[in-house]
């Protein structure tokens, strides 16, 4: 699975406190981020990630370039509800998009946590379906 993971800045270090406790399941799969989000991921739990721009230049709407192309799907954004972004129509087309798509997506790490546990019991096999890829058990 291409799962994405963003974090505003307050929410980074949840993000770390989660990826290093799922670090077992996320390291089966391909993963993508922002630019800053995957950097600090990277140096703190050695996951491998491909990074895209920081979110305000741009990163949001390169996850959501994959989103439209079917590329993406699990998006994990850690969202700081308390403070001003200077990109926030970004996050919103971003948020629309999985909408649009139908993609599975967390704004906060309880409904990750929830998400995460989902994908390690193979709730979303469905997406390579949807992904006409078949049945992955074929
Ligand atoms: P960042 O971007 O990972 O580069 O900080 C996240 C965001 O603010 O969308």
């Amino acid at each position: 699975m291409k799962i994405a993971l963003i974090a505003h800045d307050h929410k980074k270090n949840e993000m770390i406190q989660f990826t290093t406790a799922f670090k077992n399941e996320l390291t089966k799969h391909d993963l993508f981020s922002t630019g800053t989000t995957g950097k600090r991921i990277m140096e703190e739990t050695s996951l491998n990630i491909h990074r895209f721009q920081s979110g305000p230049l741009g990163g949001d709407q390169q996850i959501g370039a994959l989103i439209a192309q079917n590329e993406m799907d699990l998006v994990l954004f850690f969202k700081d509800p308390l403070t001003a972004q200077p990109h926030e129509p970004d996050v919103t087309a971003l948020i629309r998009l999985c909408d649009v798509y139908k993609i599975p997506l967390a704004t906060n790490m309880a409904t990750a946590e929830v998400l995460l546990k989902g994908l390690s019991r193979g709730d979303f096999e469905w997406r390579h379906l949807v992904r006409g890829e078949g049945d992955k058990n074929d």
